[in-house]
């Protein structure tokens, strides 16, 4: 099965690190790649740029054997849409399993996607359960729910699967906030993405 975990990623944080490692592991992912978005179409613009966010993913990919890293969104260009970036994974490996995955806050509103149908017949979506964010299930999700990982494997799409991943009460913006402020941020994010940050004075 390859993972894909799609954010903002303004900056890359240790909330979207390790529960990715540990579904990585506990899904015996091939390859999970994180993928960065050009322009999210849900949010205000990002403080970073594309390729700033894009080089931060990659030092912090770089501290985590499980974590490889996804360009498609940046070289697409434009707002950048999920159910283009499956498309693509979908072409690169026609007959594996795809897991989707992502917070339960951006589980919840799931139906305000873009074609957000399109996204369950292209692949599973792996929700890792986040800290003072909406954990509720959406009735629509109902039928799809797996909770072995088994059945992630026996089709290639079309599954929902809620995992247990050890919290991480750490947001972008408590981030971003937290570096604005000169606090302390050793225990928030990868320490090369830290000193590039430095290194640039970004979100000051
Ligand atoms: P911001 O605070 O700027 O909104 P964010 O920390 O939510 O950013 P995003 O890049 O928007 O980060 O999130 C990308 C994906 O990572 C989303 O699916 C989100 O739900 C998930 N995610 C972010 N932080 C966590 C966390 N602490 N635990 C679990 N999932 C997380």
């Amino acid at each position: 099965m390859i993972g894909i975990f799609g954010g903002t990623f303004d900056p890359i944080h240790y909330g979207h690190l390790r529960p990715a490692a540990e579904v990585g592991q506990a899904l015996s992912l091939v390859k999970l790649f994180l993928v960065p978005a050009s322009i999210p179409p849900h949010r205000p613009a990002p403080v970073a740029t594309a390729e700033q966010r894009l080089h931060m993913v990659q030092l912090a990919a770089d501290e985590f054997a499980e974590l490889a890293v996804g360009d498609c969104e940046i070289r697409r260009g434009g707002i950048s849409y999920t159910v283009d970036t499956l498309r693509h994974y979908r072409q690169l490996y026609p007959q594996i399993s795809l897991c989707l995955l992502l917070g339960s806050d951006a589980f919840a509103s799931l139906q305000s996607w873009h074609q957000w149908q399109s996204l369950l017949t292209l692949a599973h979506l792996v929700v890792m359960q986040r800290p003072h964010h909406d954990n509720v299930v959406p009735e629509w999700s109902e039928a799809r729910l797996t909770r072995h990982v088994d059945e992630l494997m026996s089709s290639v799409s079309g599954k929902v699967h809620i995992h247990k991943v050890t919290p991480q009460d750490i947001s972008a913006t408590g981030v971003r906030q937290a570096i604005a402020a000169k606090n302390e941020l050793a225990t928030l994010l990868p320490p090369r993405v830290l000193q590039y940050i430095q290194k640039h004075h970004l979100y000051e």
